[in-house]
């Protein structure tokens, strides 16, 4: 930390990404990528992109890109907001719509980048349990303190809430925004709270193509929610970024909205593995929460979450732990193909 750090920064506690090992070759369970490479669409585009084009800047509006959102979501393009990662997506809702010492409300076990962004930002987080069963209670979130953010299905449980559950906390907060961070809703079976959004003009759904869409390297996450909060969200980024997004991203991401057949089909078999995974774990004697998503969160009958996250690694496999308290037990077990999780399953056999 040098001496000119601003004060405010001293005390920030970044995020913390989960390993990207360069050491050897990992079966890497460990960061919720997909398994199976980007569409081929994607490829082909960028295997024949035309590298000359990178001396024009980028559309700042990113309009065909929103259309072909619009298209694929049936909405308008006014109701998306594109940005590299959903990361940064949830960044700007941030930056656009709290002041400092204002109060964010989200599940005390959740993805640990809204902590980091309140602290960034000078909020006031009201950070509110799980139940006991790790589900969200929604209740807990009637007249909250401020604007709520919620991961639907919830991460790192793997959890989800159906549309009534999120439509009950919109209700409840027509004064508040209700941003809900769908990264893993294409594994899930609850079905998305999108279709609430023509009813709920305090409603933000977030989306990412880092995992159901193979593209965690490409950067690319949005938004959707009513153009007067899109037109808020595009004040801020103007104000910042406006060429937040690469000719090439923006390419890419409009090819994998082409090829519904293929994501569709590898979402089928993630969620096939997982079901098969978990249902072996269980016969194992593990305590495995419910999921649906591209994870499962386990917890060992004879092994600490930390000693079992180290057994793996020493024997190649590279899954999460996370130190906090109420999920120490437990390690999280990104879902891999199907010969992955084999290999898994063989080596934690040998583990005791
Ligand atoms: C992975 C993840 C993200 C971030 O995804 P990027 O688009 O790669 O930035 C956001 N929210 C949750 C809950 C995630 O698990």
């Amino acid at each position: 930390m040098s001496r000119f750090l601003r004060e405010s920064a001293r005390d920030l506690v970044p995020y913390v990404p989960g390993e990207q090992a360069q050491d050897k070759r990992y079966i890497k369970l460990n960061t919720n990528e997909s398994p199976y490479p980007p569409s081929p669409l994607v490829q082909k585009l960028i295997a024949e992109a035309n590298g000359a084009d990178l001396r024009l800047y980028p559309d700042p509006e990113s309009r065909e890109l929103r259309e072909a959102f619009a298209r694929a979501y049936g909405i308008r393009p006014e109701q998306v907001f594109a940005g590299g990662g959903s990361d940064t997506v949830l960044g700007y809702f941030f930056m656009t719509f709290f002041d400092r010492g204002d109060k964010v409300c989200y599940p005390e076990i959740s993805y640990g980048f809204y902590r980091v962004y309140a602290d960034l930002f000078g909020l006031e987080p009201r950070e509110i349990p799980l139940r006991e069963d790790y589900a969200i209670d929604v209740r807990d979130y009637f007249d909250a303190e401020g604007h709520i953010v919620l991961a639907n299905p919830n991460a790192p449980t793997g959890i989800a809430l159906g549309p009534e559950g999120i439509e009950e906390i919109l209700r409840r907060n027509p004064g508040r925004l209700v941003l809900v961070d769908e990264a893993y809703i294409d594994f899930a079976g609850c079905g998305s709270c999108l279709s609430l959004l023509p009813k709920y003009e305090n409603l933000v759904v977030v989306r990412t193509m880092s995992k159901s869409r193979a593209l965690a390297g490409m950067r690319l996450g949005w938004a959707m929610a009513a153009p007067e909060l899109i037109a808020d969200l595009d004040r801020i980024r103007f104000s910042f970024d406006p060429y937040n997004l690469s000719r090439l991203t923006m390419a890419a991401g409009i090819a994998a909205l082409q090829d519904e057949a293929g994501f569709q089909e590898n979402c089928g078999r993630i969620v096939a593995t997982r079901e098969k995974t978990l249902r072996h774990l269980r016969e194992r004697g593990y305590f495995v929460l419910p999921s649906e998503t591209n994870f499962l969160l386990a917890r060992h009958p004879a092994l600490s979450g930390e000693e079992l996250f180290r057994r793996l690694r020493e024997r190649g496999v590279l899954v999460r732990h996370f130190g906090k308290p109420a999920i120490r037990d437990f390690v999280r077990i990104t879902v891999g193909a199907e010969d992955e999780m084999e290999e898994f399953l063989k080596i934690e056999g040998e583990l005791l």
